[in-house]
């Protein structure tokens, strides 16, 4: 059919996608980051000559498929042509393609994030403004594959491609048609779960508790003498008791915001956003040699085996990379957005503190200051308080909650 596809970004899954849509659909890309739009249109041209030879995916499946995208390009006002925006990029570059994308956007216009981490509907509505109500905004909770591209621009390969995977629109009454556009874009698989609402998302992200958890477990003044180590630790299986102590502290404290906002708001349906341990038995089921707990769940999943914390060599010997995406991503755009929720609700976060303190301190930025959400990198974060938000009555109206 007619739909115009814009895909965001130029890393790994950007190129996926881009090269996926590609096949079936008008499909552009677009990169704000540097001259990647104009590299990487260098890139599909042969290498004799300036024919644009298109781009190759390899599925998971074996299958070959090869496209030729319409364009890539830097230029935001593109995104008046598309019906639907993907961003496929990481999350903290999700803000400023909304921001160039605002005067250009038409009604109608699905913007998916693969995946969202926690905040994407608040810093979508707040970027949006008048428009955030013409639009339907989409969550995933993960992207749909794991994959990789194997010559940047030209070629890439699907490793792996989720079952099902759940996500949420906003405003709701874009949900059915948002869904099923997207899931026409994927194919059958992985299945398109429709999530209740985006806060659902949010507090669900797994990676909010375990990569900023487990970091804090093994890196903090407690567990770690700051000498450099001669191996490199595991990172899943290493999971101690005072590692799963601080999960389960995380894990806890956004149950109490999901128990509150419920309190709050009648009716309001946060089923996706589980617990750490029950995320396992929900995604690796069968894969734990032992799942009773959630210690065991991660010391015994399979999918995890031999997968180490990130380190940097240094002098023969490894120390401990603490501006890692773990810290870097998954704190600002992940637990920065549930301890500012939980601030306005008046949750006490004392595991979120801890941790959240530890990271910025790695990171040498500043997001929580006596207690509160208003260090001066606030502004990098997915805490409601970056826009503005300073009572649960606004983060609920800006949620399109109550
Ligand atoms: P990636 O690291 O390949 O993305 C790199 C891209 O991010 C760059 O090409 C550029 O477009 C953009 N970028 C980097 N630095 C930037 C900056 N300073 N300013 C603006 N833009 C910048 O990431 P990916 O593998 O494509 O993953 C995208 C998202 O999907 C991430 O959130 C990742 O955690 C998630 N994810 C990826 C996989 C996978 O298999 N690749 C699996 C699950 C989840």
């Amino acid at each position: 059919n007619g739909l115009t596809v814009l895909v965001c970004g130029g890393g790994n899954a950007a190129q996926v996608a881009t090269s996926m849509f590609a096949a079936r659909y008008e499909t552009y890309a677009i990169s704000l980051y540097a001259d990647e739009a104009a590299n990487w249109k260098q890139a599909m041209k042969g290498r004799w000559h300036d024919r644009v030879e298109g781009m190759e995916l390899t599925l998971d499946t074996g299958k070959k498929v090869v496209s030729m995208p319409a364009d890539m390009t830097n230029d935001p006002s593109i995104s008046g042509k598309a019906d639907v925006i993907i961003l496929a990029v990481p999350s903290f570059a999700h803000g400023q393609y909304f921001e160039a994308f605002y005067p250009y956007i038409k009604p109608g216009t699905i913007v998916a994030c693969m995946p969202a981490r926690s905040g994407g509907d608040i810093l979508f509505a707040s970027k949006m403004k008048e428009k955030a109500d013409s639009l339907a905004f989409v969550g995933f909770e993960t992207l749909p594959w794991a994959c990789r591209f194997t010559e940047w621009g030209k070629r890439a390969t699907i490793l792996g491609t989720k079952g099902q995977i759940l996500a949420a629109v906003t405003p709701e009454s874009k949900a059915s048609h948002a869904i099923a556009t997207l899931q026409g874009l994927l194919g059958v698989f992985p299945e398109v779960l429709k999530s209740p609402n985006n806060l659902g998302i949010s507090l669900r992200n797994p990676g909010q508790v375990i990569h900023p958890g487990v970091m804090y477990g093994r890196w903090c003044s407690e567990k770690w003498d700051g000498q450099k180590l001669s191996e490199k630790p595991l990172f899943y299986q290493g999971v101690d008791d005072f590692t799963e102590g601080v999960l389960l502290g995380l894990s806890d404290e956004v149950q109490a915001v999901c128990r509150k906002v419920e309190s709050l708001v009648s009716g309001f349906d946060l089923k996706d956003a589980c617990t750490l341990h029950q995320w396992y038995l929900d995604s690796y089921k069968g894969q734990m040699a032992d799942d009773s707990t959630l210690k065991l769940s991660m010391n015994t999943n399979s999918a995890y085996t031999g997968l180490t914390h990130p380190m940097k060599e240094v002098d023969g010997g490894f120390m401990p990379d603490l501006k890692y995406r773990y810290l870097a991503e998954d704190v600002p755009t992940g637990l920065c957005f549930t301890r500012g929720l939980a601030e306005l609700l008046e949750v006490p976060t004392p595991t979120m503190d801890k941790v959240i303190t530890f990271a910025q301190e790695h990171l040498g930025k500043s997001f929580l200051t006596d207690g509160k959400m208003a260090g001066a990198n606030i502004g990098e974060t997915r805490a409601p308080q970056a826009v503005g938000i300073n009572s649960k009555e606004e983060f609920f109206k800006m949620a399109k909650i109550a």
